[in-house]
């Protein structure tokens, strides 16, 4: 079997959805870097995830140019065992990722028949320009625009073990504001992630033009304000500094990073980690859960004395979000009784399709009792936006 190489031609910007979450919390990052992400040559894992797009691109490019008629499967295409190059590594194909790539193309499949229709235009990888923006664009990893152009849906593969949240992501956020080109008034955007965790294939959110709108106006004042070098600003460190090009000798992510560890050890800085040799290490990840706990205990306590009411200064609690909603036990006898087959498609459709079908207000009257709905776990977050968090020292 001969080795696909698949090439990384494609040309990334430093205003990229990538980096929006970054630039949005911190615009001085984009001020001090010249380019994008900074370039590291793939991991197994990013070669893992680029050859997982690519047999979803093939397939999908495949079904679309069979008039979206039979719908194909990887296995068609592609056997366990054949080899891909990325870079220098070569990845051998297993059946996980067949699997994980046939779940991805059927979602896409069953948004494109059961929502947006036989008439609506599918995008598969394609480049989008944020036009108000010289010098933006993100890829998309496949898109359906309805007819009327007034809804899409945006759909993007995650291949990592880690769940993504779709909700107020900035790389989505991103790509809807690409959109606004188009008299789009509602944007769904779902991330498929067949390979993390426990939870659902696919997870999904809605985003109306007026949300779109706001985000990409807070985007874009972030934008303005690193660009215009005749204002001050200060580097902000958090969890976004982690794939920032900068980070190696920025003084924002330093300062934090040496208050942490003074905080913690009563020691100005921790050893740079390529410095500890063997036994420290094995010293280190073995007592490391020991760690996490602690760590915990410190988070735990935040939300006590803040539930108690005599809260800690600089944090406030962040309520988590809506989830998905959820059938309760008995709904699927008490839905068939009065709406047929309407309410499967092979099986039992989600709340917002069965809702979809037969409307809200026939939902809301008699079934609300079988439908549930949690939350996500709430968030500890900084209470006072843009402090220093080292004020709070
Ligand atoms: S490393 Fe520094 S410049 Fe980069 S995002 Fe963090 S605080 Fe901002």
């Amino acid at each position: 079997m001969d080795v696909i190489e698949i090439p990384d031609d494609r040309e990334h910007s430093r205003l990229g959805a990538s980096s929006a979450k970054r630039v949005m919390a911190c615009p001085y990052s984009l001020r001090n870097c010249e380019h994008g992400e900074p370039f590291s040559p793939p991991s197994t894992y990013a070669a893992e995830g680029t050859v997982g797009h690519h047999l979803g691109e093939h397939i999908l490019k495949a079904w679309e140019a069979n008039g979206f008629q039979k719908h194909p499967l990887c296995q068609s295409f592609f056997s366990p065992g054949q080899a891909f190059k990325v870079g220098d590594i070569v990845y051998e194909l297993g059946s996980e990722m067949i699997e994980a790539v046939n779940a991805y193309v059927t979602v896409i499949r069953d948004i494109a028949e059961l929502e947006a229709g036989p008439d609506a235009s599918h995008r598969t990888e394609v480049q989008l320009y944020m036009k108000e923006l010289e010098g933006a664009w993100t890829y998309i990893d496949h898109g359906i625009v309805s007819a009327d152009k007034k809804t899409v849906w945006v759909q993007d593969l995650k291949l990592g073990f880690q769940e993504v949240e779709c909700e107020d992501n900035d790389q989505l956020l991103y790509a809807c504001a690409c959109s606004l080109v188009l008299p789009v008034e509602v944007f769904h955007v779902a991330i498929i992630q067949p390979l993390a965790g426990s939870g659902p294939v696919a997870i999904a959110h809605t985003y109306t033009r007026a949300e779109v709108e706001a985000w990409q106006e807070q985007y874009l004042n972030a934008v303005h304000q690193a660009l215009n070098t005749t204002m001050p600003l200060e580097p902000c460190a958090g969890d976004h500094c982690q794939y920032c090009p900068v980070k190696a000798s920025c003084a924002g992510k330093l300062r934090v990073y040496q208050a942490m560890t003074e905080v913690v050890t009563g020691k100005p800085t921790l050893p740079s980690v390529d410095t500890l040799d063997d036994k420290k290490i094995a010293f280190i990840v073995e007592h490391a859960a020991e760690v996490k706990k602690w760590i915990d205990q410190v988070e735990a306590l935040a939300r006590d004395r803040i539930e108690n009411g005599s809260g800690v200064r600089g944090l406030e609690v962040k309520p988590g979000k809506k989830l998905a909603r959820q059938w309760n036990p008995g709904a699927e006898q008490a839905l068939k009784a009065q709406f047929g087959d309407a309410i499967y498609d092979r099986k039992l459709k989600t709340v917002s399709a069965v809702e979809k079908e037969v409307g809200s207000a026939a939902l809301e009257s008699s079934f609300s009792r079988f439908i549930r709905q949690g939350f996500s776990k709430s968030k500890l977050v900084r209470a006072v936006e843009g402090s220093d968090p080292l004020d709070l020292l």
